[in-house]
């Protein structure tokens, strides 16, 4: 239930920038590694409820997710986390976490602006 303050940040945000030039949001592009704590469906889910009478309404929100990579120890090399292993997948080492995976931000956010 957490995604539902983040889904209005993330609207006012965009509302903001939509206001400052005068235009209205068409399409918000936001980055959530599944690490991030957060769920993609349910930002989705939120965002045309907190959308509906701001900037954002009939907006598209798009959704990248990003899968959480390990980097190897002994070789150093990134891989894909597989479920309930850390084990590098090229020289047999331990993988210890990265930052890939947690990301959570607003990539992009695109306007539509009436000409005046
Ligand atoms: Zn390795």
């Amino acid at each position: 239930m957490h995604e539902y303050p983040v889904t209005v940040q993330i609207v006012d945000i965009a509302s903001e920038t939509a206001r400052k030039n005068n235009g209205c949001v068409r399409r918000i592009d936001l980055v959530v590694g599944e690490d991030s704590g957060f769920i993609g469906e349910s930002i989705q889910m939120y965002f045309d409820v907190i959308a509906e009478g701001t900037l954002c309404e009939g907006a598209q929100l798009f959704i990248e997710g990003v899968k959480p990579q390990l980097r190897c120890e002994k070789c150093g090399k990134h891989f894909e986390r597989k479920r309930f292993s850390f084990q590098c997948p090229y020289c047999g080492g331990d993988g210890e976490p990265t930052p890939i995976g947690k990301e959570f931000y607003v990539k992009s956010v695109e306007l539509e602006v009436e000409d005046q």
